[in-house]
């Protein structure tokens, strides 16, 4: 099918937004994005993207569809590396630890076996105090703050347009009367208008499509993610211990040297900053899950107050009940009618499942043009 003269609008310029509108660049669509918040702006609440760890840790143990996309990025992710050495993506050695082990964390524990080749179940000996199962495996580390602008960077290298703008309504953007002002993204590029009738609209609005109009998914709700940036050049593995009240501590050493230190999993929680009783939980957790989070010299005396914090983050998780929605509707705008292919409500698993989501979006958009 000839699909270079077609035109593809993609609302959102997260990591959906952008691994979409690539792989839809690559397809041979004519790309434009959409966006309120782009890579490199001031962070923000609404911007899932900009605050996520983020690793390749599968928890798709009972969503065939998430654990397929995932099993399709990690290679994508792999040859990218392979490709290119200065792609802000690592492999590390991961430890998943677990103070209980009970039919819910065996049947994690499988899964995870399922999917990271070299998983090796730990030795009792080799498990740190309290800890009743262990399983070391190499996963990816993704660096954030670097990876969206590579991303936007290769969206734009391959000819891709973008302007900034916030959407009352998919449908504001494809009217011509109604038409929010458009601003080019970066300021000086691309032309000064985007024809005004695409052939098909991604939806990549994250949490956004809750307000989204013609959208207005009530099946999103954010679960809410509250992790700390500590600096620590010299950690290299990353960790995950889930205490036996059920709290999970994780770390995800990144290629800049700082390490995320998380976290908190708070379904239907907006608050969006950071509160000093949780900041000085993922503290003490973390201190007790991995020492070496603390310089090697004040190790012994495991003061919180030791650890060298960049940042405090909070970040909404896009979840989705009945997971996340890769699927076509049909928006009529005055006399047309336009396919709308949805890519959003990817919950904590938006960067390990955004290639295979890409990809799968843009099979359907072939489909429907
Ligand atoms: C603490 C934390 C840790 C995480 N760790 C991991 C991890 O280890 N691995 C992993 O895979 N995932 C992780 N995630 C999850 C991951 O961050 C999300 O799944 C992912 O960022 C969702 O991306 P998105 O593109 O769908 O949404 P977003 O990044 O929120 O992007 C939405 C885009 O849509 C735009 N938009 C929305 N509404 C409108 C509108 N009305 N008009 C115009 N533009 C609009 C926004 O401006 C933005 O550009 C983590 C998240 C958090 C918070």
């Amino acid at each position: 099918m000839a699909t270079k003269s077609l035109d593809v609008f993609v609302i959102g310029a997260g990591v959906i937004g952008l691994s979409t509108a690539i792989c839809a660049l690559e397809a041979g669509f004519r790309v434009t994005i959409f966006a309120e918040t782009f890579p490199g702006d001031k962070k923000s609440i609404k911007y899932t993207s900009c605050w996520a760890a983020a690793n390749h840790v599968s928890v798709a143990a009972t969503n065939e569809l998430l654990h397929q996309l995932e099993r399709e990025t990690l290679p994508i992710f792999l040859s990218l590396l392979k490709e290119d050495p200065l792609v802000p993506v690592m492999i590390r050695p991961h430890k998943s630890y677990s103070q209980v082990y009970g039919a819910k964390e065996q049947e994690q524990a499988d899964h995870l076996a399922r999917c990271y080749t070299d998983l090796r179940v730990m030795d009792p000996s080799e498990l740190p105090e309290g800890v009743a199962h262990g399983a070391l495996f190499s996963t990816l580390c993704i660096d954030v703050p670097r990876y969206l602008p590579y991303l936007m960077d290769r969206f734009m290298t391959a000819g891709g347009h973008a302007f900034r703008v916030t959407l009352p309504s998919l449908s504001a953007l494809l009217s011509e009367k109604n038409r929010p002002a458009l601003e080019p993204f970066p300021p000086t590029s691309g032309p000064t208008q985007p024809s005004i009738f695409p052939a098909a609209v991604v939806n990549c609005t994250g949490i956004g499509a809750l307000s989204m109009g013609d959208v207005m998914d009530t099946n999103l709700y954010p679960t809410r993610g509250e992790v700390l940036i500590i600096r620590a050049p010299w950690i290299r593995d990353g960790v995950a211990l889930l205490y036996s009240d059920g709290h999970l501590t994780y770390t995800i050493p990144r290629q800049s040297g700082d390490v995320i230190l998380g976290g908190t999993f708070q379904p239907n929680d907006w608050h969006p900053t950071s509160r000093p009783e949780t900041v000085k939980l993922i503290k003490e957790r973390g201190i007790a899950a991995q020492p070496e989070l603390l310089p090697a010299d004040k190790r012994e005396a495991k003061n919180i107050d030791d650890l060298d914090v960049v940042e405090e983050c909070v970040g909404l998780r896009p979840t989705r009940k009945g997971g996340l929605r890769i699927e076509t509707s049909f928006l009529a705008v005055g006399d047309k009618t336009f396919p709308v292919v949805h890519n959003y409500g990817h919950g904590g698993a938006g960067y390990q499942s955004s290639w295979g989501s890409a990809n799968a979006a843009v099979e359907l958009l072939k489909s429907v043009v």
